[in-house]
């Protein structure tokens, strides 16, 4: 549903004006705004150059395999996937430039960002942290599959030491290669949130609160609705909640995806006249922006 005709350019400009009209900026970024960047799950090009292994096993894009493994696979399987999937989102894949741009655009502003996006690219672009909460957690953790300690830590050792120890016939990792807990000695687990999770979860609680009584611009960047309970659905509580707050809304389909449209830029009716719904490119509305100012 195109809500309206804006370009990109006239979108820029409007957003800018209600920022420059608010108190407080809350952005929603999802899997949209990494894909708009060029890291799709959905790209099949890529991920028959960077995964053979299991594009000759008949799979097709990365996001197919999102919470694959530990009921199907075995052990060595599901690190030698992990190791190669987390390598390419984390290291093989550039810091996108997009993600600079957005910065730059909201750098001199009172901002708060929640993403469901796991591929910590706020953070290779030098997003101030204390500011961005990964609501699912991110790539960089690794904690202990029997639950031994609530403590995790960073997996980037263990994953370049799997990758030197897979065979590439099984795509298996090696047995003797397969990470342990530093603590128990049991196989360690891929651990999305880490032990930090719920001091970066209350910052986020406590930037709404803040901003019940302020002037509060949301604006979301390529959320669907894979996972509409992260932000979606959240924000659209938020600007029915409360009086001065205004959404926009800005989505497009993936190039890629196989199963049809999925720009999905509807929205309840109770929010209408406090949202701005658009079916744009995330990457040209923020480029237009940094145009601008
Ligand atoms: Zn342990």
């Amino acid at each position: 549903m195109n809500q309206n005709n804006y370009t990109a350019a006239q979108a820029a400009e409007l957003i800018l004006k209600k920022m420059d009209e608010s108190d407080k900026i809350l952005i929603g970024a999802g899997a949209g705004l990494s894909a708009a960047a060029g890291l799709s799950y959905m790209d099949q090009e890529a991920f028959k150059k960077h995964y053979p292994e299991m594009a000759q096993r008949g799979f097709h894009f990365a996001y197919e395999l999102v919470g694959r493994g530990d009921d199907e696979w075995t052990a060595g399987r599901k690190w030698a996937y992990w190791a190669t999937h987390i390598n390419y989102v984390r290291n093989i894949f550039p810091q996108a430039k997009l993600y600079s741009t957005l910065l730059e655009v909201l750098k001199d502003r009172d901002f708060f960002i929640v993403t469901s996006n796991t591929d910590r690219q706020f953070m290779r672009a030098g997003f101030p942290m204390e500011r961005v909460f990964e609501f699912q957690g991110n790539y960089d953790n690794m904690g202990c599959s029997v639950r031994c300690t609530k403590k995790t830590w960073n997996n980037h050792e263990y994953l370049q030491h799997i990758l030197k120890n897979i065979d590439h016939e099984t795509f298996e990792c090696l047995p003797e290669a397969l990470p342990r807990c530093p603590y128990c000695g049991e196989l360690a687990d891929i651990c999305f949130r880490g032990d930090d999770y719920k001091i970066h979860q209350q910052r986020y609680i406590d930037f709404v609160e803040a901003s019940a009584d302020k002037r509060i611009c949301l604006i979301e960047l390529g959320v669907g609705f894979n996972t509409p309970g992260v932000i979606r659905w959240p924000f659209e509580n938020i600007t029915y909640h409360i009086d001065n707050a205004y959404l926009f809304r800005i989505n497009t389909s993936y190039k890629d995806y196989p199963y049809g449209r999925t720009a999905q830029t509807g929205y309840p009716s109770q929010i209408e006249g406090k949202i701005t719904s658009l079916e744009l490119d995330a990457n040209e509305v923020i480029n237009e922006m940094f145009k601008l100012i």
